[in-house]
């Protein structure tokens, strides 16, 4: 035996498992509605045309090159960024107040938060997650050695969000804990709360003193609008101006550079005070673990963001994904009515973003997975971007044969 031979093996990621077994599937007719990543209407990856106009853009340019970026990465894209998420007229960024670093995607931008908050926030080392929320939340907080809990969101019984549930819990935390929201099309469930749900969320938040923390992973890709999906990421940062707020973002599904690993992390400050010192050690994070972000998916980005030509078909691109997966939602409800599927489906179509929290139960899951190569979450969530005119109907009949 060697001195790693005792080390117990730990079971596969589920969602990355689900794939595997979708690739083994030698039948034809298979489904994948599992990791959420967006697909064309036949069922393939979709390089965005905005992305294919700023590769050229870049391939063009005679400056060219792979050079490191700095610590916190591609200025531009920082710059850029930022006012994606918090509006072209942020009053935070006007008064410098804002400290933005470039991430690995929306991953990396949580990881450095949780490292933030383990190493310099005194209040709390409770991190409190929607039930259920990203499985992979809990990992990358409690890595880190900070605990986690979970706040009342999802009713099961009507499908909707247990709203009382969640401000009570709210209430009754601990005052100064983290709190972690989905800023819009939230995983699994799709279901997000209404612009007055949200008011009362955040100052609930603002009442008890909580630190929030926005996980921005989908902006555009829910309404197919940028500001509309950031309402309430720019609310809270309008509401809760006494508090830092802490802002993950990711373009891996908005600007569909999944594998270029491209995010923000973005600290916005009650006041510029100390900024130039949590600016360094928020860079001494990223140092010691990549030294520095990757540059080429950052320049792509950038150039989306920045070239009006660009900035204009991405928003184009951004309503192409959202309304193709919207038609796919209610294809699917209408296909399940139409075959007088035991149970109501209207959560489908009102529930946004990549997925929809079906209801399905894990026996059900299991039956659409083996009897009809369905794949989806073993707790009922369908990446409805995995649905096309040349499937959807097929899920149905698969959906309403295992319900039955
Ligand atoms: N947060 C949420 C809620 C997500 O759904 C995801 C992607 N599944 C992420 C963060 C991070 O994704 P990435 O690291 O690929 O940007």
């Amino acid at each position: 035996p060697h001195v790693f031979s005792t080390i117990p093996e730990i079971p596969a990621d589920a969602l990355f498992a689900l794939k595997g077994r979708y690739t083994a599937d030698t039948r034809s007719q298979k489904v994948d509605l599992g990791i959420g990543a967006y697909r064309d209407a036949n069922g393939k990856p979709w390089v965005l045309p905005s992305v294919r106009e700023a590769e050229k853009l870049i391939h063009e340019d005679p400056e060219y090159n792979h050079e490191y970026l700095a610590i916190s990465g591609f200025a531009p894209f920082i710059g850029a960024s930022a006012k994606v998420i918090l509006g072209d007229e942020s009053k935070a960024i006007e008064e410098q107040r804002v400290v933005s670093l470039q991430t690995l995607s929306g991953t990396g931008a949580l990881h450095i938060a949780a490292r933030f908050i383990k190493k310099f926030y005194t209040q709390s080392q409770t991190v409190y997650l929607s039930q259920p929320t990203w499985g992979n939340h809990f990992q990358v907080f409690e890595t880190v050695g900070l605990k986690t809990a979970t706040y009342k969101y999802w009713d099961d019984a009507t499908k909707s969000l247990d709203i009382k549930g969640y401000l009570q819990d709210i209430e009754s935390a601990e005052p100064g804990s983290i709190f972690v929201l989905h800023s819009c099309a939230h995983n699994p469930t799709g279901l997000d709360p209404t612009r007055e749900q949200w008011v009362q969320i955040l100052e609930a938040i603002k009442r008890k003193g909580h630190l929030p923390l926005f996980d921005s992973a989908y902006q555009g890709f829910a309404s197919g609008d940028l500001k509309n999906d950031a309402w309430a990421v720019q609310r809270g940062v309008e509401l809760l101006n006494e508090t830092p707020i802490l802002i993950c973002q990711s373009f891996a599904k908005n600007v569909g550079m999944y594998g270029e690993r491209i995010g923000a992390f973005h600290l916005v400050l009650p006041s510029a005070e100390n900024k130039k010192a949590i600016t360094s050690q928020l860079q001494a994070f990223t140092r010691s673990e990549i030294s520095n972000p990757p540059s080429y998916g950052a320049k792509i980005v950038t150039k989306v963001l920045t070239v009006p030509a660009l900035r204009a078909q991405w928003e184009q691109d951004l309503v192409t994904m959202s309304q193709r997966i919207y038609k796919q939602r209610v294809a699917l409800r209408d296909a399940l009515v139409a075959l007088k599927t035991p149970g109501n489906w209207d959560h489908i179509v009102q529930q946004q973003g990549m997925f929809s929290f079906t209801g399905l139960t894990k026996a059900q899951v299991q039956r659409l997975e083996t009897e009809h190569a369905v794949y989806l979450a073993s707790s009922g969530r369908a990446s409805v971007a995995g649905l096309n005119d040349h499937n959807v109907s097929y899920v149905a009949k698969s959906i309403d044969e295992a319900v039955r």
